[in-house]
């Protein structure tokens, strides 16, 4: 079984960005810079907060966190997000979900400005992709997108499973495949017979959230499996995904394991959009 190395993949592509962010830096005399609001004490979103400046500060970006009370009012955080939607030196941002349950999320996405949103969650992103004018995609699909293209894996004339219709990870998952020539079905939590369905799949994408919600006997011999599923402290250690990975040696041809599969796609991904949004804002081109 091919392990299809996340890891690995995102370190490229991280490299490749890295050296556009010196040129972007040369030519507009400053770094490319990434926003993060944090609303709360989440300990898992102050992980993830902490991998995305780490992963900044790795590419010469530099990153600008602004830290909210879980206390704070829809007000505040509309007054925050405009902050960075007006602040210079930002090119992209994101606002770490989840929000505490008195924010609603849709409101505060809605307000982020489409030029500067990091995650591209906002809907005119999201109607861009649609329409097949992608400008930034969002992270975790296009990151898997990416990794299958780094393995050389085609996704064209192949039969596509996504488990899960999340707006952030399954329904752009299956629009991608569908535009990159797959014949997709998209499955859920109300989709009977599941299992039916995976087995007949060339490609499998499982995003359902569920640990360990699918095995061996879930897909055909020689497919290949994309686990985005994150379960445990998001540190590495304890993690796994919604695949019971041990089971798929000797069975599927090629498969991600978690952690290190899709993971540090997501945040490469990021890294991406955000230098696709400084270009796009500066209107400089860097090849
Ligand atoms: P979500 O809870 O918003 O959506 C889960 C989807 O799975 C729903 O559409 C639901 O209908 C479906 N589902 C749930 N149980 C199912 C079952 N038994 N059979 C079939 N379908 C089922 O979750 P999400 O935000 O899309 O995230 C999914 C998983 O991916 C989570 O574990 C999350 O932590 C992880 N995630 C990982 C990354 C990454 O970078 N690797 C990024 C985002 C999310």
């Amino acid at each position: 079984m091919l392990i299809l190395d996340g890891k690995a993949v995102a370190q490229k592509m991280k490299s490749i960005i890295a050296v556009r962010a010196l040129e972007f830096a040369k030519q507009v005399g400053r770094k490319p810079g990434l926003g993060v609001i944090i609303v709360g004490e989440d300990p898992a979103s102050h992980v993830y907060v902490k991998n995305k400046e780490m992963a900044c500060q790795a590419v010469h970006f530099h990153s600008i966190r602004l830290q909210l009370p879980s206390s704070t009012t829809k007000e505040e955080l509309l007054q925050a997000i405009q902050k960075m939607n007006q602040n210079e030196l930002v090119d992209a941002f994101l606002v770490q979900m989840p929000l505490p349950p008195h924010l609603s999320s849709e409101i505060i996405l809605d307000a982020i400005d489409p030029l500067k949103d990091a995650d591209g969650l906002h809907p005119i992103n999201m109607g861009y992709l649609w329409v097949n004018r992608q400008r930034v995609a969002p992270c975790t699909p296009w990151g898997v997108i990416k990794i299958l293209d780094h393995y050389q894996i085609p996704i064209k004339g192949q039969s596509c499973v996504v488990v899960g219709r999340s707006q952030i990870v399954g329904r752009p998952m299956a629009h991608l495949l569908t535009m990159a020539d797959g014949t997709v079905t998209l499955c859920h939590s109300r989709t009977p017979n599941l299992r039916e369905k995976t087995r007949q799949a060339d490609i499998i994408v499982v995003a359902a959230g569920q640990r360990h919600l699918l095995g061996s006997d879930d897909f055909k011999k020689g497919a290949t499996i994309i686990d985005v599923g994150i379960h445990g402290s998001g540190q590495g250690k304890g993690v796994t995904g919604d695949v019971r990975f041990s089971e798929l040696e000797g069975h599927v041809a090629a498969a991600t394991p978690v952690p290190g599969g899709v993971g540090p796609m997501t945040i490469a991904c990021l890294l991406e959009n955000t230098l696709i949004l400084a270009q796009h804002n500066k209107n400089i081109i860097i090849n």
